[in-house]
């Protein structure tokens, strides 16, 4: 905690240098465990209520018309940031609706736009607490380039799993999202794309990714629940299927997602199948061994249908040999399985042991892929967005203030 909390109130001695934003320090209540409620005036938030939930909430307010609930529920699906945006409710409504309810809880207290189009934007929550959420645009040039955004979400305030190859893991672990947390990383999100740019009978935003801050599984309910609310028909209506959850391997986690979904698509970052130097490198997941992850990916498999992502982060010279891609092909068999090679995105100061961090040359990354390939496997390179602001995978956690003059940053004109 102690080192979580010097990242947040600037302190902590980070070799970044751009990681000088922290404006804002976590409450007292937040660093001594109490719920971010408490810094909202135990005033709930609208943005992660379900439609049930706002149906009975409002249903308290005298003289409120049930039909209303599905109204502001539309409403806030569509980016409402304020209930003066809600010109089509009465005036004294939404005057007593702002006494009774924080609309949302976070607040975008930095932006940066990367040269490829990804936009990396730091969020406030009621409680200080900081997370960072990522827009990533499909590659310009291919066919399907048009319209083709990404959220990227995050689903902790850092994350308890240490892994030694990622800034997040590095910050140490602050405290799970809220559902309304995760939702509105979302909504802003999908502020930003660009009207112009979504091709016909598409939504603004394609894809939800969970792999930003924090390990999903370990927060299953609030993001069951946001996903819920992302989902509904009466709102967003997000597709399911287009949204990936990605896990370090938390098993009971696994199993949970398989018993009672949501019913999504599942993205194990498994990094290396060698169980000992995986313990190495992913220290906080040393309790589900690789026979056990397994065993609940066959499950899930089995009970979702559902085609799992095996994820391997490559490290220069520590998990690309021939004896990594033998067990990585022993550990896939019979998982029918797709396997996406992210070779690793510096993040300065980051060691292993005695050894500072180095990505894969493109000719280890290669031999890598054709030794896997040999194996049988299915091989993806994933497409690196944002590592110019510290917004691709593992670089999360370097929050930045705004910077530039980017379209952005001009979205958030109170930044500037
Ligand atoms: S890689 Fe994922 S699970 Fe590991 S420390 Fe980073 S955020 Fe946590």
């Amino acid at each position: 905690m102690q080192k979580f909390q010097n990242f947040w109130n600037g302190t902590e001695t980070n070799p970044s240098p751009a990681n000088t934003f922290p404006e804002a320090a976590p409450s007292a209540a937040v660093l001594s465990g109490a719920s971010p409620a408490a810094d909202r005036g135990g005033l709930p938030v609208l943005s992660g209520m379900s439609l049930s939930e706002l149906e009975a909430a409002l249903a308290g307010f005298a003289g409120t018309d049930p039909y209303r609930a599905k109204q502001i529920f539309a409403r806030i699906a569509r980016g409402a940031s304020s209930f003066d945006e809600m010109t089509d409710l009465p005036r004294p409504l939404r005057r007593r609706l702002g006494k009774t309810f924080f609309l949302r809880g976070s607040r975008v207290s930095g932006a940066m736009e990367d040269r490829d189009g990804t936009v990396k934007l730091a969020l406030t929550l009621a409680d200080g607490a900081v997370v960072e959420t990522v827009l990533l645009r499909a590659p310009a040039g291919k066919a399907e380039g048009r319209g083709r955004f990404t959220a990227c979400l995050s689903s902790q305030a850092g994350c308890p799993l240490g892994c030694v190859f990622c800034k997040t893991g590095s910050l140490g672990f602050l405290r799970n999202l809220e559902a309304s947390e995760i939702v509105e990383q979302f909504l802003t999100l999908a502020a930003l794309v660009p009207p112009g740019e979504v091709s016909p009978g598409q939504r603004g935003i394609s894809r939800i990714v969970v792999m930003g801050m924090g390990e999903p599984l370990l927060n299953l309910s609030s993001l069951r629940k946001a996903l819920e609310i992302l989902c509904d028909p009466a709102g967003s209506g997000f597709s399911r299927r287009r949204i990936t959850i990605s896990t370090a391997g938390i098993c009971g986690g696994i199993m949970e997602l398989a018993e009672k979904g949501p019913e999504t698509e599942l993205a194990l970052s498994l990094t290396s199948a060698r169980e000992e130097l995986r313990r190495r490198l992913m220290p906080g997941t040393a309790g589900n061994s690789l026979a056990r992850i397994k065993e609940a990916l066959g499950v899930f498999r089995t009970r979702r249908g559902r085609r799992i992502t095996l994820e391997a982060v490559l490290l220069g010279g520590i998990n690309t040999g021939g004896k990594d891609a033998r067990a990585f092909v022993n550990f896939a068999r019979g998982l029918d399985a797709v396997v996406n090679l992210i070779p690793w995105n510096p993040v300065p100061g980051l060691r292993f042991e005695e050894r500072a961090l180095q990505p894969p040359s493109p000719k280890e990354t290669e031999e890598f892929r054709l030794m896997l390939e040999q194996g049988g496997l299915k091989v993806t390179r994933r497409y690196r967005r944002g590592r110019g602001i510290g917004g691709a995978c593992g670089q999360l956690g370097g929050i930045l203030p705004n910077q530039g003059d980017s379209a952005a940053v001009r979205a958030f004109p109170s930044l500037s």
